[in-house]
């Protein structure tokens, strides 16, 4: 097996594009392609996959990126069925993501998160799951109490903290400490596979700390402030809570 390809985006999520070479090619119904190194973010945790351009040097013909994904430890790109000849295997590219949804969803994804470290500090409630678009988000929590004055000042505090301008950071531990942080044990890190043995955690400095695999920005201040948009019952225990950004610029 060879090694999968640099996967830029866990590592610096402000990489909005890359030179890389074609390693693989496969054409059916779409056409999926795999770089020996890629910028694009292949979803999960919520957070949908990226867009963008492929680009060749040798005669500028572009391919539009719809989406990518994980498979076997590679990040697949999906080309819009219709652009045409696909490119070929060693030819020289550059990826190129829609920037302006990127750097969105990264907002977003950080404010999903203040929204988790807020309701836990305050309410003890665990996050079960969530969901998100570029601008706007929800999130589901065991939060049997919840009610429109608590999401009210849920807000409000949530507010509070993306304007304390915390710091974001990605870090990489040994699953064995992770397993020691009782912070990452309530985002339910004992529900990785056990062939996992490196976990990617993001820490809002001060306020939250999960295993994610996901994009963020480095700071709460480029994330603005949030609005609640709605919430819901989805039985006695579980509780959604629905947010926008109030700033969503390109979002979309
Ligand atoms: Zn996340």
């Amino acid at each position: 097996m060879t090694p999968a390809g640099e996967q830029l985006c866990y590592i610096d999520a402000y990489a909005a594009s890359v030179r890389a070479s074609i390693r693989h090619v496969e054409t059916g119904e779409t056409t999926l392609v795999v770089l020996d190194r890629t910028v694009a973010y292949p979803g999960g945790g919520g957070q949908p996959s990226d867009r963008g351009l492929l680009l060749r040097g040798s005669d500028g013909r572009a391919w539009t990126v719809r989406g990518a994904r994980k498979a076997d430890g590679e990040i697949v790109h999906e080309l819009e069925p219709d652009d045409g000849e696909p490119p070929a295997v060693g030819d020289d590219v550059t990826i190129d993501l829609d920037w302006a949804r990127r750097l969105a969803l990264m907002r977003t994804h950080t404010a999903l998160h203040a929204l988790c470290g807020v309701v836990w500090r305050d309410y003890g409630a665990l996050v079960t799951g969530g969901n998100m678009e570029p601008g706007s988000g929800r999130m589901d929590f065991e939060f049997e109490r919840m009610s429109g004055d608590l999401v009210d000042a849920i807000e409000a505090s949530v507010n509070v903290e993306l304007a304390a301008e915390r710091d974001v950071r990605v870090d990489f531990k040994p699953r064995d400490e992770a397993f020691a942080i009782p912070d990452l044990i309530r985002t339910k890190v004992n529900l990785l596979p056990p062939g996992i043995d490196t976990i990617r955690t993001i820490e809002i400095v001060g306020l939250d700390l999960q295993a994610d695999g996901g994009t963020h920005v480095a700071n709460t201040r480029e994330v603005g402030q949030i609005k609640v948009t709605g919430y819901e019952s989805k039985g006695r225990i579980n509780k959604r809570i629905r947010i926008g950004l109030v700033d969503p610029r390109s979002a979309g």
